[in-house]
């Protein structure tokens, strides 16, 4: 585990093949050190050195990355391209479950996650809770009975 150095939060480390996918060839050779990606919204830092010797902001990665985005749009699930505002779109055109949020948009089960994904792990971490904070918020669906994993 490496902390970010700039914010000081806990990073999670991500295989060299996500960095390589998501930053700008400017950036290219990475070296060998570790790299961990930095979950802070407020801080510009997307990827960041085991030892602290480099850090690669925002400006650096290609991919907009979810959590440090406040406007649309926000990728939800990378592999379906799926973002935040298809999510809502689909809530706002009659979707009241997780289901039928998944049919109408075609969110998850790409399997690629590691790739397209910046954070280099499945897309539902970030598109499960969204969808049933959405759901809830107004009045639909109940976390009981949704299968945990869809992949
Ligand atoms: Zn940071």
């Amino acid at each position: 585990m490496a902390a970010c150095p700039i914010c000081s939060r806990e990073g999670s480390e991500v295989e060299k093949i996500t960095v390589a996918n998501h930053v700008r060839e400017s950036c290219w050779p990475l070296g060998d050190e570790k790299y961990s990606i930095c979950e802070n919204p407020d801080c510009m830092v997307v990827y960041f050195t085991a030892d602290g010797s480099r850090t690669l902001k925002k400006a650096d990665v290609k991919t907009r990355v979810t959590f440090k985005e406040k406007d649309a749009p926000r990728p939800l699930c990378y592999c379906q391209q799926v973002t935040e505002e298809n999510v809502l779109k689909a809530i706002e055109n009659g979707a009241k479950t997780f289901e039928e949020v998944r049919a109408a948009t075609g969110i998850g089960g790409g399997g690629h996650c590691k790739v397209t994904n910046p954070a280099g792990r499945c897309c539902s971490r970030n598109y499960r809770p969204f969808i049933e904070k959405e759901l809830m918020k107004r009045g639909h669906g109940s976390p009981a009975g949704i299968p945990l994993f869809l992949g």
